[in-house]
């Protein structure tokens, strides 16, 4: 937001938060349990004290995740948090008791995040109480100050949640994480659920008290647009890995990363056939159990790097081949788990139980030269014969680049702390833009 952007410009670009090689992994228990789910997945990030940090990104990459995890909600599987310069992912007790109350989260969904049973004021009151903050007389004092604040008024103390509008919640919800006057608030999609002449009531009021508060913002959201306004700097995240990170009016202007290039070609223009407003790219992303081993964005990437000896193949057909190969590595998920399992059963997984019908679909009318057919071949007879983990490795090995087999290193870009994850910053691969293809 301007103004939060011309204050920390004028005085300090102090830090607040390091976020260093952060990890979460689910269901990390044991030999014999399937791979954990990498929600999180080696995350730097640098939060300045008074500024609005977004986070953007599909569905499910992981940032609700970190979000949780920045709070301590989460126990970190590894890494550090570094909030003014302690790192809170080993602190306990009254140590952590005492941190918690600096640091705040605001939930998507208002409906479920408040407590039916509470009225209004308990729930707002129920920090200050857990803290011991003050007499009871000073708490209500305190709760009836918070309220008008959000623009709700006193005599709301006493209703319950579910005689309020959305938006009346979601300023409960607020208030509520306010009542400690914490430093920093996570805000996890919190206009998401709301109509947007609602939203942008609350964006204003989060605005205000960001000002009046000197509060830092982490803003997550999965709507691009809202966090172009709102937003001094944004990090965009895919599959537990943050792809791009720089200012907000920097990076929506001229993205770099192949991931967020595609992503912002994809925010949903207004169509009235349109019931969802989601933002949709081409494909799926991989299980986060099962994550690419080279650059998570590989299996959907645009941009990807072909390796050498195909120059002579058309786009069609190196096409055709990438989409086979996420076949292919969807049949070998099929053994990871039960959800994957169950999903298959309901026909969810994959149109292709047939292999030979997704050769004969994918390659219709595309040309197979030689150099292709062979390894093609023997995957599909891999895969019949029950291998799909053969075919899988026998199509990384003779289609892969440095996209499916390297991570790639976060190259800073220009002046300004612009970062993006991917290969082709590599000078021998730099042209991303005549690379683009879908
Ligand atoms: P986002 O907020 O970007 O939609 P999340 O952080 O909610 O993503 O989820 C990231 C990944 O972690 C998803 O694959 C999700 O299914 C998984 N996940 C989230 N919470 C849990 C949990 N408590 N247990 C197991 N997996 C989880
Ligand atoms: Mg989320």
């Amino acid at each position: 937001m301007s103004q939060a952007t011309q204050r920390h410009d004028d005085t300090d670009e102090e830090t607040l938060i390091e976020v260093r090689n952060l990890e979460k992994y689910y269901g990390d228990d044991g030999m014999f349990s399937p791979p954990p789910v990498k929600a999180v997945d080696g995350v730097d990030l640098d939060i300045k004290r008074g500024e609005t940090f977004g986070l953007v990104g599909e569905s499910g990459s992981g940032k609700s995740t970190l979000g949780r995890t920045l709070l301590r909600l989460e126990q970190a599987t590894s890494g550090t948090v570094s909030f003014d310069g302690t790192d809170i992912t080993t602190l306990e007790g009254s140590d952590l008791k005492r941190w918690r109350r600096n640091a705040q989260i605001v939930f998507q969904d208002p409906e479920s995040s408040l407590n039916d049973r509470m009225t209004v004021g308990e729930i707002v009151r129920e920090p200050l109480d857990a803290h011991d903050k003050g007499t009871e007389r000073e708490r209500r004092k305190r709760v009836m100050d918070l309220l008008s604040r959000v623009g709700l008024r006193e005599e709301h103390y006493y209703r319950y949640p579910h005689q309020f509008s959305g938006g009346q919640r979601q300023r409960v919800g607020i208030a509520r994480a306010l009542a400690l006057e914490p430093e920093f608030v996570v805000l996890d999609e919190p206009v998401s659920a709301l109509d947007v002449s609602v939203q942008a009531k609350i964006i204003t009021l989060l605005e205000d008290l960001q000002e009046e508060f000197d509060l830092t913002y982490l803003f997550i959201a999965h709507d691009l647009s809202v966090v172009r306004h709102i937003c001094d700097r944004v990090a965009v995240m895919y599959l537990g890995k943050i792809m791009e990170v720089g200012e907000t009016e920097e990076l929506y202007e001229d993205p770099v990363n192949p991931y967020t290039k595609s992503l912002l070609s994809a925010i949903p223009r207004p169509d009235p056939t349109d019931e969802s407003e989601r933002t949709t790219l081409p494909g799926t992303p991989p299980s986060p159990r099962d994550p690419p081993q080279g650059c998570q964005f590989s299996t959907r990437c645009p941009a990807k790097i072909r390796p050498e000896g195909f120059e002579e193949v058309s786009e069609e057909t190196w096409d055709a081949i990438e989409r086979f190969r996420e076949i292919v590595r969807e049949r070998t998920r099929v053994e990871l788990g039960t959800v994957d399992r169950v999903k298959r059963r309901a026909g969810l997984f994959s149109k292709y139980d047939d292999i030979d019908e997704a050769v004969k679909d994918l390659f219709d009318g595309v040309e197979r030269p030689p150099v292709v057919d062979d390894h093609l071949t023997y995957a599909v007879e891999q895969v019949k014969a029950g291998h799909p983990q053969d075919a899988r490795e026998r199509l990384h090995e003779a289609f892969g680049s440095v996209c499916d087999r390297e991570r790639p290193a976060h190259h800073q870009v220009g002046d300004r702390g612009r970062e993006s994850y991917c290969h082709r910053h590599r000078e021998e691969y730099d042209d991303v833009e005549s690379a683009i293809r879908r």
